[in-house]
């Protein structure tokens, strides 16, 4: 919350200076403009997933690289988990998987798969709700309470690798990320295959912003808020790797690529 302090200070300095220069036919609708750009100038860190104003984030490697990382969110979705899992094996290449603890609760065969087979498991929220962002440090720290005891289970650590849902990270959120030492993790390249199920649109989409060091946004699981079908996703995958490839880059796990560590005790 320190971070949202000084915007506020200054824009009572401004609304003061204003009512003492100029009459209330004036200062009064200045106050209002000055309002709403302070209020602007908080939600925007809020709302753009890459800012790391109130929480550091990484969504590339600072620095060359020519390793990508791929990471798949919103899982672990029976209909669809396994078959990413089975292809990635099938290419050797080990994937971070930002899990929703609910979902982990009811696939916990999936979530040892994920881990069985190499990849790392990464907190994306115990129910991916929308109340998440509007959650105060109370129930945000039961949220993690929660998503931590299921995959502890599992894992026999705690994910240090916070995604949030949508990618938006409230001032609260981000004390609560703080105080938990988690790193928080975003994209640099997305497929939008959330909503997108045509794999070419997929793969455009990707390939567009695609480079050395660079996060890459898949969904293995359906139905949070986008749409339930994720055999776009599927279908692309083997082209993305392919097409990504061809580029020169090579795939390293999220962990290894940014340098920071997946679990904790
Ligand atoms: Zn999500």
């Amino acid at each position: 919350m320190k971070r949202t302090i000084l915007p506020k200070i200054l824009g009572l300095v401004l609304i003061g200076i204003a009512w003492t220069i100029w009459p209330a036919s004036t200062a009064f609708p200045l106050s209002l403009f000055i309002g709403f750009a302070v209020l602007s100038l908080l939600t925007i860190p809020v709302l753009s997933p890459r800012s790391s104003y109130y929480l550091p984030t990484f969504s590339s490697l600072r620095g060359p690289s020519d390793r990508v990382a791929l990471t798949f969110d919103d899982g672990p979705d029976p209909r669809f988990t396994m078959k990413i899992l089975n292809h990635l094996e099938s290419e050797n290449i080990r994937a971070a998987f930002f899990v929703v603890g609910s979902r982990a609760e009811k696939h916990p065969d999936l979530i040892k798969a994920i881990v069985d087979r190499g990849h790392i498991l990464g907190n994306h929220s115990h129910r991916h709700g929308l109340n998440f962002h509007f959650s105060g440090p109370k129930a945000l720290r039961a949220e993690f309470d929660s998503f931590d005891a299921i995959t502890r289970d599992v894992t026999g650590h705690r994910c240090q690798l916070f995604r949030a849902p949508q990618g938006f990270r409230s001032p609260i959120l981000a004390d609560v990320v703080k105080e938990r030492n988690l790193h928080c993790i975003a994209w640099s390249a997305r497929g939008y295959d959330a909503i997108e199920s045509r794999p070419n649109k997929i793969l455009q989409s990707i390939l567009k912003d695609v480079k050395g060091g660079g996060i890459v946004l898949l969904h293995d699981g359906g139905g949070l808020g986008g749409s339930e079908d994720r055999s776009g996703t599927i279908e692309a995958l083997p082209l993305l790797i392919k097409e990504i490839r061809a580029r020169g880059l090579e795939f390293e796990r999220l962990d290894r690529l940014i340098g920071v560590e997946a679990y904790s005790q």
